[in-house]
């Protein structure tokens, strides 16, 4: 008997389609660094809702180590972006089976913690200039 293909369903609303992302945060302060991942299947919107989330935290608390500056945050941000593009690329999920969804809220250019990234941006470019 041929086996039931596997279709992931969301892991917090438990509707389909749901896409396998790992989506992860970062956390760099000195001497202390942190990191989260979660694991999917989510949905779009429930993706959504974390990774603005998890985007929005790393874009403010990630930059505060030299090996955060330079490999983890970039690494952090470069994967979410990369769960964004499969995310976006499901349609609307179904209504949901049971419980409720997260709200994905508000994208992670409109929330004011995501600009403390571009303090070491603007540092790491006066470094550039300044040395050449
Ligand atoms: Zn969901």
């Amino acid at each position: 008997m041929a086996g039931v293909p596997q279709v992931p369903a969301c892991r917090v609303c438990a509707s389909y389609p749901a896409a396998e992302v790992t989506i992860r945060s970062h956390v760099g302060m000195l001497i202390m660094m942190r990191f989260q991942k979660w694991q999917g299947p989510y949905c779009r919107t429930c993706g959504t809702a974390m990774r603005r989330e998890a985007t929005t935290n790393t874009l403010w608390q990630g930059w505060w180590s030299p090996f955060s500056l330079f490999i983890f945050n970039p690494y952090t941000i470069i994967s979410n972006l990369v769960v964004r593009g499969k995310l976006n690329k499901l349609p609307e999920p179904g209504p949901v089976p049971y419980g409720t969804r997260p709200d994905p809220g508000k994208s992670v250019l409109q929330r004011p913690a995501a600009y403390v990234a571009l303090l070491p941006i603007l540092w790491f470019l006066f470094l550039i200039v300044r040395g050449g």
